[in-house]
């Protein structure tokens, strides 16, 4: 199947009418840049920053971290590469840094929530981005956003950074998105509000299952709960790239869902404009996209939509059997 799929190397991702899409990338660490080149990503959907702050014993400085993200964008030249901004807490706990012990991590001091209280260590991030950014096609994405006043006091972090490193005479990009994940169910209810303040939406469905679902998505003994196919899920994903669209701005996937061979089609039928995954599953999926004309994929969402229980949508979604 390997073999068969490298025929898909250097083509565009397009459905069978000629509707063209972006396949990403998902890396946690620069080495990974090359296997998404070597799969042919269009780009880096999500590049986790994590790495840089775990296994170790103080915090990365900024020019360790600039060098970080400048050596993935110098590696994916023009192709976009959009960098989210740490996402530590939760099941990612780091021992250096002051996390209280919390009865509910998932629900807790994490992500967005850590750096907004952390603004002396979440600027250290954003100036090495900047800096970086002149270096290729740099996009940021702020992760586990619940409200749009999050957005503003990340925006209003990234200005000062800006305004610090133009009074240090230090260059940057000028024209930089930045974008957020929608994976909380708050932030894809208020999806039409948020679209109004920001580049883009990533979903991420990792996170959004398991905050819609109420499952915990490291537990076993919910993992039957933890469900893709639900349609509640469903529902708010199209709910999120509509709203995106009403907004006349792009939006993409970058949690697992957007590999998974049988909901490719459904999220295409969606009008989702960028899929970012494993790069294993890039060419795969640029495949099952070749297959589809939009008027068949928006059928199958129609179809999809009404039905009642995830069995039913599992089985419809089955064209794998
Ligand atoms: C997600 O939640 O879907 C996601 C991509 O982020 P992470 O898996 O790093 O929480
Ligand atoms: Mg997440």
């Amino acid at each position: 199947r390997q073999d068969k799929l490298k025929k898909f190397i250097g083509k565009k991702t397009m459905t069978k009418d000629g509707l063209v899409r972006e396949l990403a990338a998902n890396i946690a660490a620069p080495e990974e840049a090359e296997l998404a080149l070597e799969n042919d990503a269009e780009g880096i959907g999500l590049f986790r920053t994590e790495f840089l702050y775990m296994n170790r014993t103080e915090l990365p400085d900024e020019e360790e971290q600039f060098e970080a993200y400048k050596a993935v964008l110098e590696k994916m030249g023009d192709r976009p590469v959009i960098i989210r901004t740490l996402d530590i807490g939760g099941d990612k706990n780091v021992t250096y840094l002051d996390f209280p012990e919390e009865l509910n991590p998932f629900l807790g001091f994490r992500a967005i929530r850590y750096c907004l209280e952390h603004p002396e260590l979440f600027k250290v991030q954003l100036r090495a981005l900047l800096r970086a950014s002149t270096y290729g096609n740099l996009k940021i994405m702020y992760p586990m956003v619940s409200n749009l006043e999050e957005v503003r006091a990340a925006n209003a972090l990234l200005e000062e950074a800006k305004q610090e490193l133009s009074s240090e005479s230090i260059s940057f990009s000028s024209n930089i998105e930045s974008g957020i994940m929608i994976e909380t169910p708050a932030a894809a209810i208020i999806s039409d509000q948020l679209a109004k303040n920001v580049d883009f939406f990533s979903i991420g469905t990792n996170d959004l299952i398991q905050y819609t679902m109420a499952a915990d998505r490291l537990n076993e003994h919910v993992a039957h709960l933890y469900d893709p196919f639900h349609p509640g899920v469903l529902r708010l994903i199209k709910k999120v790239i509509d709203a995106a669209h009403q907004e006349g701005i792009w939006v993409g996937m970058c949690g697992e869902l957007a590999g998974e061979e049988h909901l490719i089609p459904l999220f295409l039928g969606m009008g989702l404009d960028e899929f970012s995954m494993n790069p294993g599953n890039i060419l795969q999926s640029r495949e099952i996209i070749s297959k589809w004309s939009m008027s068949e994929a928006r059928e199958l969402v129609q179809e999809v939509l009404n039905l009642t229980s995830s069995s039913e949508v599992k089985k419809r979604l089955d064209f794998f059997k």
